[in-house]
């Protein structure tokens, strides 16, 4: 029998009922046999995350504030869930270790880390599951990044002896054994990561969203869902902004050939959206997969007359850009112009110094800065070796009066992005949303 790692995030395990919905969701299909929790998300708008709370309390005691009262907050929330399910756990032992590691200067990853230790141990309670402690299992080299294979040997060794285990998201252990977190939204990376060690059938990402849907709901009304989306169609949407599931847990299972599955906690009859590597059998209905787009942009346009002639003059920008410790978004090109498109907000503080910089390294014709800038991927398997898809699109942008900017279309031809003024943004998805979804 294949296994599943179900992940289940925040807002799936918020409270005592929720634990019962991701208890029936296991009981449903028996190859869900590891599980993979964050810590309790909010229980409603005003609520907040317990991880918050815990970023809260490390702050405080940092400043001398008072911490204790937040963090008698987070105990509330463990209390609560440990008593409305009827569980025998050591909660009050674990809890007190914890206050006196805070009170001793525990750092904010060993704070943060908690919120998931602890709803690791009253669910592997209530399900009978083992708890695999991610301290012993996954691992940070020495300078901070994720070690792989280090992790997947220790893990999929400690599975193998495991029927079932609960094992919590979002931390590891670096090499001296003190706590690491991922970046927020981790516990989606180790999901992945246990998916990978299982050698699981899928990966299920459990949330409060049946799957993702073609275009940003606030944005366009009843968008589609998407059934199926290729990892690489997935990682050109998220990078523009599609959020449901953090960056960084594709690559674990992508590279393992396994599926993901996002999945809604509070509809589990709904099949949700499939990741998978290829989705030659699963065709999809519309040319396009889906649309996401991010404002804040700004636009360096360089321009020289025969620059194209000059050597190294590409390299000698992006030299510039790098000197600043810049990361640049895209790179659209003309004859004589060469654009580096950069988030607006980490260029302004040093907006004068790239500009001189590149002036003194390429004396060009003219150096602008366009601020204001909204980008937007169309992205679509569909649209390989599909004539006429970038003729809709322009024509759509052009029916709604949006002055498009930039162009940027990748070898690939998986996806198509433009650049349009930002109070052009929310018509411009609109547009291309109904030109290609009818
Ligand atoms: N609890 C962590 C956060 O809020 C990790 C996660 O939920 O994935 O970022």
């Amino acid at each position: 029998m294949g296994k599943i790692v179900a992940k289940f995030g925040g807002s799936s395990l918020s409270d005592a009922g929720q634990f019962k919905k991701v208890r029936d969701i296991l009981l449903l299909d028996p190859r869900r046999v590891y599980v993979v929790p964050s810590a309790p998300g909010k229980r409603h708008d005003k609520d907040e995350k317990v991880t918050d709370l815990l970023y809260a309390t490390h702050r405080l005691m940092q400043c001398g504030g008072d911490w204790q009262s937040v963090f008698a907050r987070v105990e509330e929330r463990y209390h609560a869930i440990e008593r409305e399910l009827a569980l025998q756990t050591d909660l009050t032992r674990q809890l007190a270790q914890i206050r006196t590691d805070i009170a001793a200067g525990a750092n904010a990853d060993y704070c943060a880390s908690r919120g998931e230790y602890l709803n690791g141990l009253l669910l592997s309670a209530y399900l009978g599951f083992t708890f695999l402690d991610p301290k012993d299992y996954i691992f940070f080299t020495a300078e901070g990044a994720y070690n792989s294979e280090r992790t997947n040997e220790a893990l999929s060794a400690a599975l193998e002896n495991v029927p079932n285990a609960v094992v919590p998201g979002f931390y590891g252990a670096m090499p001296d054994g003190s706590i690491r977190t991922f970046s927020r939204g981790g516990s989606d990376i180790t999901g992945a990561i246990v998916a990978r060690a299982a050698c699981a059938e899928v990966y299920e990402n459990w949330t409060d969203v049946s799957g993702f849907l073609m275009a940003d709901p606030r944005l366009v009304e009843n968008a589609k869902p998407i059934r199926n989306v290729t990892y690489r169609e997935l990682r050109e949407l998220s990078y523009m902004g599609a959020t449901v599931l953090h960056e960084d847990s594709i690559f674990p299972v992508h590279r393992a050939g396994i599926p993901t599955n996002i999945r809604n906690t509070n509809h589990p009859d709904h099949i949700g959206t499939y990741i998978t590597h290829q989705t030659e059998e699963t065709p999809n209905p519309f040319v396009i997969t889906g649309i996401a787009g991010r404002v804040g942009f700004s636009v360096i346009s360089v321009e020289k007359a025969m620059m194209n002639a000059e050597k190294g003059f590409g390299r000698r920008i992006l030299q510039a850009v790098e000197e600043m410790g810049l990361s640049f978004e895209h790179l659209p090109t003309g004859i004589d112009t060469l654009c580096v498109v950069l988030e607006t907000a980490c260029l302004a503080p040093l907006r004068d110094r790239v500009v001189s910089r590149i002036m003194e390294l390429t004396s060009p014709d003219t150096i602008t800065i366009h601020d204001d800038m909204g980008l937007i991927a169309t992205v679509g398997r569909g649209m390989i070796h599909n004539p006429g898809t970038a003729a809709r699109l322009f024509t759509a942008l052009s029916r709604a009066h949006v002055n498009v900017r930039m162009i940027d279309q990748g070898s690939s031809e998986l996806s198509i992005l433009v650049g349009v003024d930002q109070c052009d943004f929310e018509a411009s998805i609109r547009a291309i949303y109904h030109e290609f979804v009818k």
